[in-house]
């Protein structure tokens, strides 16, 4: 497995690089945004260790433009302990998890671990099933090009389906990724929410993209156009 490190402080560069040569990883180094972002252009890594903080191009728009270029590599995040827009910004954009400075080596370790173990993911800024596409960090929804007002309930609704195209999720999944704690027992309200989302999704087409799963849950249908 070979992992990139994109980091400008020597200490914790060097740090990372040999924790990772020595749990038998292959590792390239770059020291700041544009190094990182030709790195990543260049090889094909299984995953990027991106700090935030970086000379030249910061890692937000090094993930942006690595995104744009379909690169699908994982990609861990370190960033400040007050970093929270960061973080947000980060994920939005397409970062697969994050570390806050200052870590504990094995922490880091068991996250790459964990990155590389994932299914590749939909990991796009922009969501798509058939027509129906999903600007996450923009938080834009349209439809055959027609753009479609959401509630931020509703977007977190829809977002959760486009990243499981083609799988049923159970209306106590959706609750768990949608909801807080106090709805857990109220699973009538994942319906409601589905009556609400296929009202502004499927307004002027035949049927629903959003199946529903008799006694189970819902699916949104993945090829459907
Ligand atoms: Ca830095």
């Amino acid at each position: 497995m070979r992992v990139l490190v994109v980091e400008d402080e020597p200490g914790v560069a060097q740090f990372v690089e040999q924790g990772l040569k020595e749990a038998g990883y292959a590792v390239d180094v770059a020291t700041d945004g544009l190094e990182g972002l030709s790195y990543a252009r260049a090889a094909d890594y299984d995953a990027i260790v991106l700090d935030i903080m970086l000379p030249k191009m910061n890692g937000l728009e090094v993930l942006r433009e690595i995104r744009e270029y379909r690169i699908k590599t994982p990609v861990l995040l370190l960033t400040a302990r007050d970093g929270v827009d960061d973080r947000v910004r980060g994920l939005d954009t397409g970062a697969d998890d994050y570390l806050v400075k200052p870590f504990a080596f094995p922490e880091l370790l068991a996250r790459v671990r964990a990155l590389l173990r994932r299914p590749p993911l939909q990991t796009d800024a922009i969501l798509k099933a058939g027509d129906l596409e999903m600007d996450v960090a923009r938080r834009e929804v349209s439809r055959g090009g027609n753009p479609i007002d959401l509630s931020p309930r509703e977007f977190s609704l829809l977002e959760l389906l486009l990243r499981h195209p083609g799988q049923v999720l159970t209306r106590t999944q959706i609750i768990e990724h949608v909801w807080n704690f106090n709805f857990y027992s109220e699973t009538k309200v994942v319906d409601v929410y589905i009556g609400y989302l296929r009202r502004k999704i499927d307004a002027g087409y035949d049927g629903s993209i959003i199946e529903t799963i008799r006694g189970v849950g819902y699916r949104l249908q993945a090829k459907r156009s």
